[in-house]
């Protein structure tokens, strides 16, 4: 990696203002945090795609997402992966990012100059979406979610195999499962996981339901499921397994499921101390981001002269890049980190 950033006399591509990330020679805005005119939308996450601009712009493999996020009366266009769009002065594309179904890192490139705003994104395998795709660029703008060194993921199919070992277990003694994962990404890519291993059918939560439905309408291979609302009064769950969001945990709702065991699926439960903290009888290491090592091998397969870090770990990701002799430093934005990863 070059130590010298070769546009350095330009004023840089992509500024945060209070809406957003702006990108001033194309006019527009990525992931706003405020309503715009326009504005380009990494991915359907809350804190990326956001209500209230006058039109949107989106890789059109996560349109259904979009529309059920920012409504249905919502004005989104959308471009194929790597189809290119010119911009007022810039020519932008959306490029895989491996994060949810229709996630996209977006490139925007002006006067030979490439930036690249990754959104979250992940390296690991994920039969619900397009596989991340390296895109070289001269400033890569990367999320940090799990940016410490403590953060590494076991392969996924071990992590499929290890929740169907717990749902056999307590099925085999008459107790139902209810595992909490985030309603967006996480929900779904845990029954396409499971769909490879077994077909029993699974509970879902209402949160979860018509985003499921979604990624069923785009070919994603899942789990049978049946809406927990749906179930008729007085039936038992004993055995069954139920994917509920977290916020669901110790409300009246799990009354119904009887004796049951709790389950959180997620990057945090990397430390075991949240687990025990949170109250789950199990954990299960899955995230829909970037672990540390693939965090740096990103960074240097971009080959980006320069680095900025937003979405989590900014300060310690951007200083170990520095000590790496990277030209890194960490880009403040409202983005949240995703604390339900
Ligand atoms: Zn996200
Ligand atoms: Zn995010």
């Amino acid at each position: 990696m070059s130590a010298s950033y070769p546009f350095q006399e330009r004023p840089p591509l992509i500024t945060v203002t209070p809406q957003g990330l702006y990108c001033a020679p194309g006019d527009f805005h990525i992931d706003s945090w405020r309503p715009v005119e326009r504005a380009l939308i990494t991915h359907a996450h809350g804190d990326h795609a956001r209500g209230g601009s006058r039109r949107y712009l989106g890789a059109r493999a996560g349109k259904g997402l979009l529309h059920r996020r920012l409504g249905a009366d919502s004005v989104i266009d959308t471009l194929e992966y790597g189809e290119r769009l010119a911009i007022n002065d810039v020519t932008v594309s959306f490029h895989p990012a491996g994060h949810v179904l229709g996630s996209a890192q977006i490139r925007i490139e002006h006067k030979g100059e490439v930036w690249v705003v990754s959104g979250d994104y992940k390296r690991a395998p994920d039969p619900t979406c397009a596989p991340f795709e390296v895109v070289r660029c001269n400033t890569f703008i990367t999320e940090a979610t799990f940016g410490l060194p403590i953060y590494r993921w076991d392969d996924t199919p071990l992590v499929a195999e290890d929740i169907l070992r717990w749902w056999d277990a307590n099925r085999a003694v008459g107790r139902a499962v209810v595992l909490f994962c985030y309603a967006l990404g996480k929900a779904q890519r845990i029954l396409a996981e499971l769909a490879r291993l077994t077909d029993r059918p699974t509970f879902v939560h209402g949160a979860l339901n018509s985003l499921v439905e979604c990624y069923r309408e785009a070919g994603v291979k899942l789990l049978p499921t049946q809406l927990v609302s749906e179930v008729e009064k007085g039936t038992s769950f004993a055995g069954a397994m139920v994917l509920a969001p977290p916020s669901a945990g110790g409300s009246t709702w799990m009354r119904r499921f009887g004796e049951y065991e709790t389950g959180f699926a997620s990057g945090w439960m990397r430390v075991r101390g949240n687990r025990r903290r949170r109250g789950f009888d199990r954990g299960f290491v899955l995230s829909d981001h970037a672990d540390w090592p693939d965090l740096l091998r990103t960074v240097a397969d971009t080959r980006a002269e320069r680095v900025l870090v937003t979405h989590g770990y900014t300060d310690p990701l951007a200083h170990y890049l520095r000590e790496q002799g990277v030209d890194a430093a960490p880009l403040a934005t409202p983005f949240e980190g995703e604390a339900e990863d």
